[in-house]
């Protein structure tokens, strides 16, 4: 996934944006790509736009978020990013197992709060 997507991607519950984005792994591309800026909010930087200072969405074409999460602040949920995918689904679609899985993948560098009170599934609620 793109850090580009973050200017792009709201909840899909609630609306809510931007997202919070927690980057797991990545990796570099070798392919020269044209930047394209942010509009609102640049998820390289973590600030909307009016707040950036100088250039730096030509960087982050060049870095490819293989593993993350998606945190949504208003609503609770918590998305993963696998294989590079953010997967988005409303929560009946959901597979508690994987999710499960990924977060406890993961937990030693997913927040606490996401890890014991993230919504549809958490370490503490199952
Ligand atoms: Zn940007
Ligand atoms: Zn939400």
């Amino acid at each position: 996934m793109k850090y580009r997507l973050m200017d792009l991607l709201a909840c899909p519950i609630c609306k809510c944006f931007p997202l919070e984005l927690h980057v797991l792994r990545t990796r570099r591309i070798e392919a020269e790509l044209k930047p394209v800026k942010c509009e609102v909010y640049c998820g390289y930087a973590s600030k909307r736009l009016e707040e950036l200072v100088g250039p730096t969405c030509s960087e982050c074409w060049q870095v490819e978020i293989v593993d993350g999460l998606l945190f949504c602040g208003n609503c609770g949920r918590w998305y993963p990013i696998e294989g590079e995918i953010p997967r988005m689904l409303p929560d009946n679609l959901r597979d508690r197992n994987d999710d499960l899985r990924f977060l406890a993948t993961w937990r030693s560098r997913i927040p606490e709060k996401i890890l014991k009170e993230g919504k549809p599934f958490s370490l503490v609620t199952g």
